[in-house]
């Protein structure tokens, strides 16, 4: 389903050089339900960001659904992503000027289900906003946009959900919840699920645990002049 071989991805700025990703191989079955945890700053937003196609790596290979992410175009991965990823942004990354309802049913656009305003309802209730699906991102908490966020990418049905610490504005009682969510929805629609978070109570509730810098060589991120 993902398969990574010899992937590296390096930050240049004017004065230096970041090596953040160095991963000579690693592997995820279809339907895996997987958490990484690492510190921050350890590079797990920038795995997730080329593994959905939105960052090009600076060398090797990465297949995701069968399909070569790493020598795409640009529009190529957008079409890509659109259809198979369902992305939780670690920024939320939502549409301000719409509101809850609407940016789920933007989720499901350009994917391979049509926009379905049920689904995306009950959704919206399932991470508790049915009482909020009106209110754009400026009129709701930071847990309600993350909530909107997580309804969004499990909208179109993607075969791949990455989530970027999905719970990191949610109170505890949310957090449990909204990742049992996660977990079964991917469960009943067979995606396969990776999340990322330093949060090691969310990490407890998977089965398979990935250390993140058992996967990533540079452990400390190495500096190149
Ligand atoms: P994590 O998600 O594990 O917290 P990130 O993937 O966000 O880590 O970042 C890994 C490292 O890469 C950090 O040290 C960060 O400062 C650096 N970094 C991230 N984005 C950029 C960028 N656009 N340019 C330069 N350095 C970056
Ligand atoms: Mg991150």
């Amino acid at each position: 389903m993902i398969e990574v071989r010899d992937l590296c991805l390096n930050y240049s700025t004017r004065e230096e050089t970041l090596r953040v990703i160095n991963i000579p191989h690693w592997s995820v079955e279809k339907g895996e339900q997987i958490a990484i945890f690492g510190p921050s700053g350890s590079g797990k937003s920038t795995l997730l960001h080329i593994l959905a196609g939105v960052l090009v790596p600076s060398s090797g290979r990465v297949v995701v659904c069968d399909e070569e992410v790493s020598t795409m175009s640009e529009a190529q991965r957008d079409r890509f992503r659109a259809r198979r990823i369902g992305y939780v942004f670690q920024n939320f990354n939502l549409l301000q000027g719409y509101c809850a309802l609407d940016n789920v049913l933007m989720g499901m656009t350009f994917c391979s289900v049509k926009p379905d305003r049920k689904l995306a309802r009950l959704l919206l209730e399932h991470v508790g906003i049915g009482a909020r699906l009106r209110h754009t991102p400026s009129e709701m908490s930071l847990g309600e946009q993350q909530r909107v966020a997580i309804a969004r990418a499990l909208a179109k049905k993607p075969e791949v959900v990455l989530a970027d610490e999905p719970t990191g504005s949610l109170d505890p009682r949310n957090k449990a919840q909204v990742v049992d969510l996660l977990r079964s929805m991917c469960e009943e629609q067979g995606s396969t699920l990776i999340l990322v978070s330093h949060e090691m109570d969310i990490i407890g509730q998977f089965e398979k645990q990935v250390r993140f810098s058992d996967i990533n060589r540079t452990g400390e991120v190495e500096v190149m002049r």
